[in-house]
C-alpha cells in the first residue's frame, strides 16, 4: 500500500497522451473554442481540429487522470447544442507539444456533414439582449455559436459564412475581432454572427408594403397587436401569425380569415414561467420547452388558462412554445399578456410562407401588417410538434431543431437511397453508409406547392450528400393513386435506378425497428388511417411480423374491414356508420330511426342514404382502419361528426376520454379468415350504440381502452407459436393516443411483452419515408 502510494507522484508526472474524435453534432456549435478552454484550464498541451463532416480530432498530452477528467468533463460540459454520438479514444505517444492550439482544418468538401438544425436562443444570448450595457442590446438577431438559424439558412454546405443568407452581411470590425478570437468561447469561428452594426433589418410594413416604421418596428407592432391586429412575423424558418391568444373577438377574426374553423393555433410564451399559467407542466416538459429545439408540446389546459377557448376548441391539451429568436422574446416582452397565439402563415393545407412576395401575395386578407427582415430563409422550417403518450413523449412533426440531423442505423446500406414517403404529412429521405436523413414535414402532396418544395428538399439532400445519382435505389409507396409514387417512377425512370415498392404499413412498422435498432423476429402493429395493402384493399389496422435476419414479413392480424364507398366518408364518419349498418342486414328504415335516435338532421339523414344503398350493391372498398373506426365512434357520440383537419374526430373523442371514467367494457373477439387473425370491429360499434344512455366521455375513455386491448390480445394471440422477440412495436397516427396505449400494455405485459413507442420519427405518415430506406438496409441486397 504505501509503496504504491510514494510510486504516485511518478507516475503523475509521466507524460500520456491520447486522440480522441469525437462524433456527432460537433461542428457549428463551438466545440473548438470549447475543447481549447477546457484544455487550456487542465494545463494540457496538443491540439483540436475539424476533420471529416461531423468529427472533432483532439490531441491532448498531460498526465493520465488530468487526460481522463478532460475526456469526462468534454462530455459533461459541452456546449449545449452539441450531441455525441461516439467518442473514441486512443493511447498514443506524447509527442511533445509545448501549447495547446486550435488548427485550421483543411475543408474536405467532399465529406458528408451532419447539416445543423436551426437552434433556439441560448440564455447568454438572451442576457446580452437584456443587457443596456451590452452592444446587442435589444438586437432582434443576436445568435452565437450555440444558437440561432442553420439549416433555414443554408444554401451549400459546408456550413460557411459564404454558403449562408448571412454573406451579404460582412461583418463590422467589432464582430471580426469576436470572430477570430479563440477566447471567445460563443463567437468564436461563429458563422452566423452578427450585430446592430452589420446585421438584417427589420421594418413593420402595410399589406400594400408600405413602410409603417423601421424605427422601432417591434413596439409598434407589439402595440397593434394589443389593439387586436393580427400581424404576419417573418421569423426563422417562415412567416407566423402573431396575434392576442386571450381575445375571443381576434381569434375568431383570425379564423375566419385563415378559413380554419377549429385546427388548434399554437401558443408561444415568452418562457416557460408564463407558460405556467396556462397548462400544467412538470421538469421534464420545461426541459422539453426550454431545450436547444424548442418545440410546440402539447399540455394538459389549466381549468383557469387565460387562453381562449377559440384557440383549440373541444381540446384537453394546448400546444405551447417559448421564444425561440430573440425577435420572438422582443416582440412578446413589449405584449401586455407575454404570450401570443403564433401559428404558422399559410393558406389551410398550402406550406407557410417564406419569403415576402409569398407572404404579400396569400396573406394580405390574413394579416393587417407585415413585421419582416431582409434575411433571406432559404429552407422553410416549421415548428417541431411533441406530446406524450404512455409517459413517453413522442413527435408529431419532426421539423425545427431535429431534422435535417441524420439518423443513425446498425448497418451500411448496399446502395444510396431516395425515399419519396406518403402522400398526406409527407417527408422524404434519403441513405447512405449508416445514416438516414429525413427532411422537414412537407405536407400534403395534393398541392402543386407541397410537390416543388418536396423537389426542392430532395435536391438539396442529394447534392448535399453527394448520393452517387448513376447508381441509385429510389423506393416509394404501393397505393397507385400517390403523387409520390408518380414522382418516385418518374425519379427512377430518369436515372435508370431500381424502384422499390415498400407496403405503407411495413413502412411504419420498420421505421420503429430502425430508430431502435431491434433485431431478430419482432411483431409490429400500425394503428393507421388508410393504406395500400398487399391484397389491394385498403389497410390500417395491421399487425405485421417482420423478421430482421431472413428480410421477411408477414402480415398476422388485422382489424375486420370496414366498408368504405368514397373519399367523403373521412370526411363525414356517419357515413361508414350507415354502411356497417347496412352490410349488417339493417333496412333502410332501421337505419333512418338510428340516426335520428343519435340527433341527425333529416336533410343529412337523407343524404348519407345512399351509402346504404351502395354497401348492398357491394360498391365499397374494405377498409381495415383503425383512424376510421374511431372517427365513427366519435361522429356517432357526437363529437366529432365533421373532420375540418387531420386527425379530428379521434383528437377530439381522445380529449373527452380525458374526463371520463371506465363502464362496463365490449367483450373483445377476434376470429380468422383466410389466415389472419381478425379483431371484430363491428363490436365496438355495436357496442358505443348500446351504451349511448352513459356519460359520453365514459364511452369515450371505454371504447379507446378496450380498443387497445384488443389490439393487445389480437397481437398476443397472434405471437402464439411465432418465437418473437418481447417488443412489441406501435405505430400509425392513432398510435399516439393515450388510451389505446394504456389498453395495449395492459393487455401485452402481462404476457411479458414491452410496447415500444419511436422517439426520434413521428408515428405518423411523416415517417413513412425512414421506414422505406430502412426497408433497403434489410432487403435491398447488393444486387
Ligand atoms: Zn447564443
Ligand atoms: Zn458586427
Amino acid at each position: 500500500m504505501r509503496k504504491s502510494r510514494e510510486s504516485w507522484p511518478a507516475s503523475e508526472n509521466k507524460m500520456r497522451a491520447k486522440k480522441i474524435v469525437i462524433i456527432g453534432l460537433v461542428q457549428g456549435v463551438g466545440f473548438r473554442p470549447f475543447l481549447d478552454r477546457l484544455a487550456r484550464r487542465l494545463g494540457l498541451r496538443g491540439y483540436v481540429r475539424n476533420v471529416g463532416g461531423s468529427e472533432v480530432e483532439v490531441w491532448v498530452e498531460g498526465g493520465e487522470e488530468i487526460l481522463e477528467e478532460f475526456v469526462k468533463r468534454l462530455v459533461s460540459e459541452k456546449p449545449p447544442p452539441a450531441f455525441i454520438e461516439e467518442i473514441r479514444v486512443e493511447e498514443v505517444e506524447p509527442q511533445g507539444y509545448r501549447e495547446f492550439i486550435i488548427k485550421e482544418s483543411g475543408r474536405d468538401f467532399k465529406a458528408r456533414s451532419n447539416i445543423p438544425p436551426d437552434i433556439a436562443m441560448c440564455h447568454d444570448c438572451l442576457l446580452e439582449i437584456l443587457n443596456p450595457e451590452d452592444r446587442r442590446y435589444r438586437y432582434p438577431f443576436n445568435s452565437c455559436a450555440w444558437c440561432g438559424p442553420r439549416f433555414s439558412m443554408i444554401s451549400n454546405i459546408p456550413y460557411d459564412r459564404v454558403n449562408t443568407s448571412m454573406r451579404k452581411y460582412p461583418l463590422c470590425s467589432e464582430c471580426l475581432r469576436e470572430y477570430k478570437d479563440p477566447e471567445n468561447l460563443r463567437r468564436y469561428h461563429a458563422q452566423g454572427i452578427s450585430c446592430k452594426v452589420d446585421g438584417p433589418r427589420l421594418a413593420l410594413l402595410d399589406p400594400g408594403g408600405m413602410l409603417v416604421d423601421d424605427k422601432n418596428p417591434i413596439e409598434t407592432a407589439a402595440k397593434l397587436i394589443e389593439e387586436g391586429s393580427i400581424i404576419a412575423v417573418k421569423g426563422l424558418g417562415g412567416f407566423h401569425l402573431a396575434a392576442l391568444a386571450t381575445s375571443d373577438d381576434v381569434v375568431a377574426r383570425l379564423r375566419a380569415r385563415k378559413k380554419r374553423p377549429r385546427k388548434p393555433f399554437a401558443v408561444m410564451g415568452i418562457d416557460s414561467i408564463v407558460l405556467r399559467r396556462l397548462v400544467y407542466m412538470d421538469e421534464g416538459d420545461e426541459e422539453v420547452l426550454n431545450s436547444p429545439q424548442a418545440p410546440i408540446l402539447l399540455l394538459p389546459k389549466r381549468e383557469d388558462t387565460p387562453v381562449s377557448k377559440l384557440v383549440s376548441p373541444g381540446l384537453s391539451h394546448e400546444g405551447v412554445f417559448v421564444a425561440y429568436t430573440p425577435l420572438h422574446y422582443l416582440l412578446l416582452k413589449e405584449t401586455r399578456d407575454k404570450f401570443l397565439v403564433m401559428t404558422s402563415g399559410n393558406l389551410t393545407g398550402e406550406p407557410m410562407c417564406r419569403d415576402e412576395d409569398c407572404a404579400f401575395r396569400e396573406l394580405k386578407n390574413v394579416a393587417d401588417y407585415f413585421l419582416v427582415h431582409d434575411r433571406e430563409i432559404v429552407h422553410r422550417v416549421d415548428d417541431s410538434v411533441i406530446r406524450k403518450t404512455g409517459g413517453r413523449y413522442v413527435l408529431l412533426r419532426r421539423s425545427r431543431g431535429y431534422a435535417p440531423l441524420w439518423i443513425r442505423i446498425p448497418g451500411k446500406l448496399p446502395r444510396d437511397v431516395v425515399a419519396f414517403g406518403s402522400d398526406l404529412n409527407n417527408t422524404v429521405a434519403i441513405g447512405f453508409e449508416d445514416k438516414i436523413v429525413v427532411s422537414p414535414y412537407i405536407g400534403d402532396l395534393d398541392e402543386a406547392k407541397s410537390v416543388s418544395e418536396l423537389e426542392g428538399y430532395l435536391r438539396f439532400l442529394v447534392s448535399s450528400y453527394h448520393l452517387n445519382e448513376d447508381n441509385l435505389i429510389v423506393v416509394s409507396d404501393k397505393h397507385p393513386g400517390y403523387v409520390s409514387k408518380r414522382l418516385a417512377v418518374e425519379y427512377a425512370e430518369k436515372r435508370g435506378a431500381r424502384l422499390v415498392e415498400v407496403q405503407h404499413h411495413l413502412a411504419h412498422i420498420l421505421s420503429v425497428v430502425g430508430e431502435k435498432w431491434l433485431e431478430g423476429r419482432i411483431l409490429g402493429v400500425a394503428l393507421d388511417g388508410l393504406g395500400w395493402g398487399d391484397d389491394n384493399t385498403i389497410w390500417g389496422g395491421e399487425v405485421i411480423l417482420v423478421d430482421t435476419e431472413e428480410a421477411s414479413y408477414k402480415r398476422v392480424a388485422s382489424l375486420s374491414p370496414l366498408p368504405l364507398t368514397s373519399d367523403m366518408d373521412t370526411v363525414k364518419p356517419l357515413r361508414i356508420l350507415v354502411g356497417l349498418l347496412a352490410e349488417k342486414g339493417f333496412s333502410l328504415e332501421e337505419t333512418v330511426s338510428m340516426l335520428k335516435r343519435i340527433g341527425v338532421g333529416e336533410d343529412e339523414i337523407h343524404e348519407m342514404l345512399l351509402v346504404h344503398r351502395l354497401v348492398n350493391r357491394g360498391l365499397f372498398k374494405p377498409a381495415s382502419s383503425t383512424g376510421r373506426l374511431i372517427d365513427v365512434a366519435s361522429a356517432i357520440l357526437g363529437v366529432g361528426r365533421e373532420r375540418s383537419y387531420d386527425g379530428e374526430p379521434a383528437i377530439r373523442l381522445e380529449a373527452v376520454a380525458f374526463n371520463g371514467g371506465l363502464i362496463d367494457p365490449p367483450d373483445i373477439r377476434t376470429y380468422g379468415e383466410n389466415g389472419v387473425l381478425r379483431l371484430n370491429a363491428w363490436r365496438y360499434i355495436e357496442w358505443v350504440l348500446e351504451n349511448l344512455g352513459a356519460p359520453t366521455p365514459h364511452i369515450a375513455r371505454t371504447f379507446l381502452k378496450s380498443l387497445g386491448e384488443g389490439y393487445g390480445r389480437l397481437i398476443a394471440e397472434s405471437a402464439r407459436g411465432l418465437r418473437v422477440e418481447p417488443e412489441i412495436v406501435v405505430s400509425g397516427g392513432a398510435g399516439v393516443n393515450e388510451f389505446i396505449v394504456r389498453g395495449l400494455e395492459k393487455a401485452l405485459e402481462r404476457e411479458g411483452f414491452k410496447v415500444v413507442l419511436p422517439s426520434r420519427i413521428p408515428l405518423n405518415d411523416e415517417g413513412i419515408s425512414f421506414g422505406q430506406v430502412y426497408y433497403c438496409l434489410l432487403a435491398c441486397g447488393s444486387t
